[in-house]
């Protein structure tokens, strides 16, 4: 499953789900998004390995993106996850940060569960390579590529003029040429990074369709929350408009159809929080942090209720999603990620 194909289906209601398999991770990255080290919460396997039951071939993600903290920490349950859903005709991803590539190889155990997946990312970053040097990943990616199995890098940088990012596209290019797509994103302010990095603040009021609110995320205390908010998948706030279930005691189908039908997510994925908060006449606070708020909020509830009920809620969703979808994966890294690098999540030939 090549790259494009995943970013493809990244703003289509529940065509994919993404899985915290664990907070822990051998790394400790400066920029963690999730502030992962050694030591943290594990997703309960067995749980997960249920919930995975519950999907059917008419009823089911497309993908499930598993990650972390760093998910190939817990190989066996990556394994048992990817052989349960593709049962059900379910691919599965993982999203790596390699710190098994250090000495240039897979180890036997982290190799066995890799086979079983449809695709693995890593990530490449300037804090990553102090840790993994990138020749490591690099062989690993030939060793992936030399098994036919469909790979990609998870780039990051501070933005379309960081010297790190023209170096290191261009040195991957030169190397794989397209066998390897590359995600290029540019650093937001969460997690490790919240003290440093930047973030492009909207006008108030400002009609910003959220593109994340698409695909459910299993949080790593088995809550199933709406979108991949860090705040939010780490249980700091759970509001219920964001809230699809718990593995324990839901079924996919369950989650899929409050995901589909909630009038206030259908219209966060429609005009986004900023704009729910102006035609509630109460002013926004941030992006996301408006968004926590929201329910708290009876004008905006009771907005998004005449708005995003019923079949007019539904097309008016529908038409927000096309508009998200058009151009493709490419189109879509040009607004969320870092535009310069956009063409090189393939997809184009
Ligand atoms: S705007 Fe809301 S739904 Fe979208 S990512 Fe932020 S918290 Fe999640």
């Amino acid at each position: 499953m090549r790259l494009a194909e995943i970013m493809a289906l990244r703003q289509t209601i529940c065509a994919g789900a993404l899985v915290t398999l664990t907070e822990r991770c051998p790394l400790r990255c400066a920029h963690c998004s999730s502030s992962s080290g050694p030591s943290g919460r594990e997703l309960d396997g067995a749980a997960l390995v249920r919930f995975g039951r519950t999907f059917t071939s008419d009823c089911r993600p497309e993908v499930l993106m598993l990650t972390g903290g760093e998910p190939l920490l817990r190989p066996d349950l990556v394994a048992e996850t990817a052989r349960t859903a593709r049962v059900a005709g379910v691919r599965t991803a993982a999203l790596s940060g390699a710190f098994f590539a250090r000495d240039g190889r897979f180890p036997s155990l982290i190799w066995r569960a890799v086979r079983e997946l449809d695709h693995l990312s890593l990530s490449l970053d300037v804090f990553h390579e102090r840790m993994v040097a990138r020749a490591d990943v690099f062989q690993a990616l030939r060793a992936l590529l030399r098994h036919g199995i469909a790979t990609s890098l998870h780039i990051a940088g501070t933005g379309r003029d960081d010297p790190y990012l023209v170096d290191v596209t261009a040195d991957v290019t030169a190397t794989f040429g397209a066998d390897v797509p590359m995600l290029v994103s540019e650093i937001k302010p969460i997690g490790r990074a919240a003290g440093w990095a930047r973030a492009t603040p909207l006008a108030d009021g400002a009609v910003a369709p959220c593109a994340m609110a698409a695909w459910p995320v299993i949080a790593v205390d088995g809550a199933v929350v709406a979108c991949c908010n860090q705040d939010l998948v780490d249980g700091r706030v759970r509001p219920d408009h964001l809230r699809l279930g718990e593995i324990t005691t839901t079924t996919w189908p369950a989650v899929a159809e409050r995901a589909n039908a909630l009038p206030l997510l259908r219209m966060i994925r429609t005009v986004g929080p900023l704009h729910i908060t102006d035609r509630a006449g109460a002013a926004g606070a941030g992006y996301c942090d408006t968004c926590h708020r929201l329910g708290e909020l009876p004008d905006a509830a009771e907005w998004a209720a005449r708005a995003g009920s019923g079949p007019v809620g539904e097309l008016l969703q529908a038409a927000a999603i096309r508009r998200g979808q058009a151009g493709g994966p490419s189109a879509m890294v040009r607004r969320h990620g870092v535009g310069r690098y956009a063409d090189l999540v393939g997809g184009q030939e």
